[in-house]
C-alpha cells in the first residue's frame, strides 16, 4: 500500500468511525448472530494474491458488523462499562502510526517518560499515595497476576525465582468470594496452588468478613504456612461490594502480607473527592496497600486496553521481573526506567499516549462531571425501580451499579420469570443487561457508565423494561 492509498482509506476509515459513532443507536445493542455464523462466511485460507481495500471494507460492513456487540451504545448496561472516546481513538491511530515498541527507555525514550508522567497525573487525580509508581498493563488480570508474582517473591525472600517449587510451597493467598475470577486465576498461575488459596466469605454488604480473614491467616500461621498475598476489592464485579481496606490493611501490616487492591472498575470514581472514602487505610503507618489496579479502559474513556498497576515499592516489585541478558544492556541501564522490568511482556505498545490525550482533551473537570452524572443516573433509576410495586430493588446503587428483579404480586418462580425477562430484554435490542445472584436469587444487574448517556436514555430503557415485563 502506497502513501496515496493509505491517505485515501485513512480518511475513509475516520469517516466510517465518525459515522458509526453518530449512528450507533440505530443498532441493537447486542449482536444477533448465532454461533458459527461468521466462521461459515469466512474463507478457510488466507488469500494468495493481494485484495483491494474496497473488498476488505465491504466485508467489514457485511460480515463483521452483524457480529459486533455495541459496547459504546449508550444503552449498554451489561457487565461493566468499557468506554472509548474520540481523543483516545486518535491517539491509538498515532501510536500505530509510529509503530514503536517501548520495551525499554532506549527503544523510545518518550514512550517511557510519557508513561511515567501521565501515571503521576493519574495517581494524583485519584488521590492515591505519592509513594505509588504506575505501569500500564493490558488488563486488570495481568496487573493482578504481576502483583501476585511480586508478593510470592517478597514472601519467599526471592527464593521462588532461584529454586522454584519448594521455596513457595508454604505461601498462602487470600481474597473475598466476591472477588473477580482474575484473583483466583492469578493466584493459581503464580504457583501458590489451589490448596493454598483461601476464599473468604462476604457479609450482607458485599464486603469480605474481616474476622474470617483474620481467623484464616492465624490458622495458616499455626500450621507453619506463610501468608503472602491478599487482595482487597473495591467495587466487586457482580454487585459492587467494597472490602474494608483499613481493617484488611492493618492485618496485612501485622503479618507482612502483600496487600493488592483490585479497583479495576471503581477506581476511576476516585477522581471524585466525595468517593475517596473507599481508600481510607491505603496509606496509614499501620495500614497500607502494596499495589492497586485501576482500569482507565473501563470508566475513564481510554479505549480498551489500558490497565494501570500502581506499586508502592518499585524495587521489591521489579525484582520479580528483571532479567538482564547481554543483548538488552544499554548505556543507560540502571539510570532510567526500563518498563520491560515491570511486567511479563518484553514488547510494549505506546498506551500512555491515549491516556495523555484523554486527560488533556477532557481535563479532570469533564471526567469528574461524567462519572458524577453516571452515579446520579444510577441512583435515580434505582429509586424509580424501588418505588414501582412490581419491581424489587435488590441492591442499593454502589457507585453506578445496582441489581433488581421483577416481582409482580402473585407471580410464582421469580427466578425463572426474571431469566425470561432478561432474555426478552436482550433479544429486543433496545438495551443490554446482564445477570447476577443476590442471596441466591436471580437478579438483573444494571451497570451505568456510557459517555453519551442521558436521562432520556434512562427513561427509554426503563419504559422498555416495564413494557417487556408486561408481555411475559
Ligand atoms: C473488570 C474487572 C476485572 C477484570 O478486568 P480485565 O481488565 O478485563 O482483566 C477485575 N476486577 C474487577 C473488580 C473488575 O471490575
Amino acid at each position: 500500500m502506497n502513501s496515496e492509498e493509505f491517505r485515501r482509506y485513512g480518511h475513509e476509515i475516520v469517516d466510517w468511525i465518525a459515522h458509526y459513532m453518530d449512528e450507533i443507536e440505530s443498532y441493537p445493542v447486542r449482536a444477533r448472530v448465532s454461533p458459527g455464523d461468521l466462521l461459515a462466511a469466512l474463507p478457510t485460507a488466507a488469500p494468495e494474491q493481494p485484495e483491494p481495500m474496497d473488498a476488505i471494507l465491504a466485508d467489514m460492513n457485511t460480515l463483521i458488523m452483524p457480529g459486533i456487540t455495541h459496547w459504546q451504545h449508550p444503552m449498554f448496561f451489561a457487565y461493566f462499562p468499557s468506554i472509548s472516546s474520540r481523543p483516545a481513538i486518535l491517539a491509538e491511530m498515532m501510536a500505530a502510526g509510529l509503530g514503536v515498541n517501548g520495551m525499554m527507555w532506549e527503544t523510545s525514550p518518550a514512550v517511557t517518560e510519557l508513561e511515567t508522567r501521565v501515571l503521576e497525573w493519574l495517581r494524583d487525580a485519584l488521590g492515591l499515595p505519592k509513594a505509588f509508581h504506575g505501569v500500564i498493563q493490558d488488563t486488570a488480570s495481568t496487573s493482578t497476576l504481576c502483583a501476585a508474582l511480586a508478593a510470592r517473591e517478597r514472601g519467599s525472600h526471592y527464593l521462588g525465582l532461584e529454586t522454584g517449587g519448594a521455596a513457595i510451597a508454604n505461601l498462602t493467598a487470600y481474597g473475598s468470594v466476591e472477588a473477580h475470577s482474575s484473583i483466583e486465576k492469578a493466584v493459581l498461575l503464580a504457583g501458590y496452588g489451589r490448596a493454598n488459596f483461601r476464599p473468604i466469605a462476604a457479609g450482607p454488604d458485599g464486603g469480605l468478613i474481616v474476622a474470617d480473614l483474620k481467623a484464616a491467616i492465624e490458622a495458616d500461621i499455626s500450621q507453619g504456612l506463610t501468608p503472602a498475598f491478599c487482595v482487597a476489592t473495591l467495587g466487586a464485579t457482580a454487585l459492587g461490594g467494597f472490602d474494608d481496606l483499613k481493617a484488611i490493611g492493618t492485618l496485612c501490616r501485622v503479618h507482612n502480607i502483600w496487600l493488592h487492591v483490585d479497583a479495576a472498575w471503581a477506581g476511576s470514581a476516585l477522581i471524585l473527592p466525595e468517593e475517596r472514602w473507599m481508600i481510607d487505610g491505603i496509606d496509614a503507618p499501620d495500614s497500607r496497600a502494596d499495589s492497586m489496579v485501576v482500569n482507565p479502559h473501563k470508566w475513564l474513556m481510554t479505549t480498551v486496553d489500558c490497565s494501570v498497576l500502581f506499586v508502592r515499592d518499585p524495587e521489591a516489585y521489579t525484582r520479580a521481573f528483571s532479567i538482564l541478558p547481554e543483548y538488552l544492556k544499554t548505556a543507560e541501564t540502571g539510570q532510567v526506567t526500563d518498563y520491560r522490568d515491570w511486567g511479563i511482556a518484553l514488547g510494549r505498545r505506546f498506551r500512555s499516549l491515549k491516556l495523555w490525550f484523554v486527560l488533556r482533551r477532557y481535563g479532570l473537570a469533564d471526567l469528574r462531571a461524567m462519572i458524577r452524572g453516571h452515579i446520579a443516573l444510577a441512583k435515580d433509576m434505582a429509586a424509580r425501580i424501588d418505588a414501582h410495586p412490581d419491581f424489587d430493588l435488590l441492591t442499593d446503587p454502589r457507585l453506578a451499579l445496582f441489581a433488581f428483579r421483577y416481582s409482580p404480586s402473585g407471580a410464582a418462580n421469580l427466578d425463572d420469570l426474571n431469566q425470561r425477562l432478561l432474555t426478552a430484554i436482550n433479544q429486543d435490542g433496545t438495551l443490554y443487561l446482564t445477570r447476577a445472584k443476590v442471596d441466591g436469587k436471580m437478579a438483573i444487574r444494571w451497570s451505568v457508565g456510557q459517555n453519551n448517556l442521558t436521562a432520556a436514555h434512562m427513561d427509554k430503557a426503563w419504559a422498555r423494561v416495564q413494557a417487556i415485563a408486561q408481555t411475559l
